[in-house]
């Protein structure tokens, strides 16, 4: 055995709930879960490396379904505005500022954030997303889903109205959906990385094109990825160019795009009738809270959706939205946010909340047989957390376990001391095995200071309501 985890109360993520296993062993060989169980068949004594997972939680590694981890060096550069200007006037101004190297280093801190909360499998969603795969993933060791943003509209729409239509360049698209294909051969059997499709959204890309896309998800046996009815300003440029009473959901039904291939990110801009057509469908769903309500002053309809018998998880997006990239905080968020919804307290329980992350997450990336629940032959991808933190005391086993409930609403997520990532150790005793967390810090600080300053211009220019609030000295 490489590493066994003794005395541990384990969370399979097994079965109806959450599959609880009190003073339970697991072993782990070769990257792969060799033996979990309460029995003592197993001499933990054994292995190479041996933790003492007394007063531990040992579950899987949570699942982010939806990230753009480049651009988390603009933390705190667009919240607090107006729907309409998140993208074209409040982040944009800054994205264009944004050279490889500087998506890498955000990528980097990104990923950190999201792995020392106990993150172990990422749904990468961005331009150049191979950069990021071998930059940051794959030297790291970290389970990543390769996604291609393919879109054909420019850059920069800083100084476009709500109601001007984006003007497309099919090259760029083309380009990008190459890339994407090629994303299958660069990563062909490795372990750690999977390649889904990426088209942006439906108001950024032509039919034609999004029609390849799905063709060619049929032939691979993949999914595509993509931002569906995330809000107003989408609804407008769908309007402009399809007709009035056009939606999203209703163009995307009357090409035949709606099958199990689409995993559909947002969907808050749609009707209960349109929900119950993309579940009837076999579309799965992705809801971000923090960023969605952040920035479109929504809560991602989750809890509808599962009600309906859809799949659906959860994801950060960005860190200029929700702030940050820790699955825990969303999981609060989610379940806070939808109780207020629907004025009721019952909504997303705790223990509904904790499969969003882990068993149904790697059911809507496709990782079902890899990971997402602790099984023998699964790739181990597992976190321990502590108990012994004061804002998880007192720790709770009879009548009922009341750990399930503090994970959710009581963690903040640096209760996590040991990751482990397909048989790796990554992070052990809350820290990371290989990677130099201060020089990352440092060098995100440096190249955010230079964009801050550089895209300043912009910035004002564009005029968004963040603009204005500097103007008066509040931010
Ligand atoms: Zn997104």
């Amino acid at each position: 055995m490489d590493i066994t985890i003794y005395n541990t109360t384990l969370l399979t993520m097994q079965g109806k709930g959450l599959g609880v296993i009190p003073n339970a062993t697991i072993g782990i060989e070769e990257g792969l879960v060799k033996y979990l169980g309460r029995a003592k068949t197993i001499d933990y004594k054994k292995a190479d490396q041996i933790i003492d997972g007394s007063h531990h939680i040992t579950m899987p590694g949570f699942i982010n379904s939806h990230i753009h981890s480049g651009i988390t060096l603009l933390r705190g550069a667009a919240q607090d505005v107006p729907e309409i200007e998140w993208m074209n006037k409040a982040i944009g101004p800054f994205v264009k500022h944004l050279t490889k190297e500087d998506l890498i280093a955000g990528s980097k801190l990104g990923v950190l954030e999201g792995v020392s909360s106990g993150t172990t499998t990422f749904a990468e969603y961005t331009t150049n997303v191979k950069d990021l795969v071998e930059e940051v993933y794959f030297p790291w060791g970290i389970r990543v889903v390769a996604i291609e943003t393919i879109n054909e509209v420019n850059r920069d729409r800083s100084r476009l109205k709500p109601t001007d239509l984006y003007e497309f360049d099919q090259d760029k698209g083309i380009a990008a959906f190459k890339r994407n294909k090629q994303l299958f051969q660069t990563f062909k059997g490795n372990p750690l990385v999977s390649v889904m499709f990426g088209p942006q959204a439906l108001d950024m890309i032509s039919l034609e094109l999004l029609k390849e896309i799905q063709a060619e998800c049929h032939e691979r046996l993949s999914k595509f990825h993509m931002h569906v009815a995330q809000g107003g300003r989408e609804r407008l440029q769908i309007q402009g160019r399809f007709g009035k009473d056009k939606t999203t959901v209703k163009v995307l039904k009357s090409h035949d795009l709606l099958d199990s291939h689409l995993i559909a990110v947002h969907i808050h801009d749609t009707t209960s009738q349109e929900r119950e057509l993309l579940v009837n469908n076999d579309v799965g769903m992705v809801g971000c809270p923090s960023s969605i309500s952040m920035i479109d002053g929504i809560v991602p309809p989750v809890s509808h959706y599962r009600s309906l018998g859809g799949i659906a998880s959860l994801g950060t997006d960005q860190a200029p939205g929700p702030g940050n990239h820790n699955m825990i905080r969303e999981l609060r968020t989610i379940s806070l946010l939808t109780k207020v919804l629907i004025q009721d307290p019952t909504a997303i329980p705790a223990w509904e909340a904790l499969q969003l992350v882990s068993v149904l997450g790697s059911h809507n990336l496709g990782l079902e047989k890899k990971v997402g629940t602790l099984e023998v032959g699964k790739q181990a991808d597992i976190i321990t957390i502590d108990l012994k933190k004061v804002n998880l005391t007192p720790e709770i086993y009879k009548p009922f376990y009341n750990f399930i409930p503090n994970l959710v609403y009581s963690m903040n997520g640096n209760e996590v001391d040991n990751v482990i990532i397909n048989g790796e150790m990554i992070i052990h005793n809350y820290k990371f095995e290989k990677i130099d967390t201060k020089s990352i810090i440092d060098d995100v600080n440096q190249r955010a200071t230079r964009i801050f300053v550089d895209a300043e211009e912009d910035w004002i220019q564009a005029d968004s309501q963040l603009v204005d609030f500097h103007r008066k000295g509040l931010i």
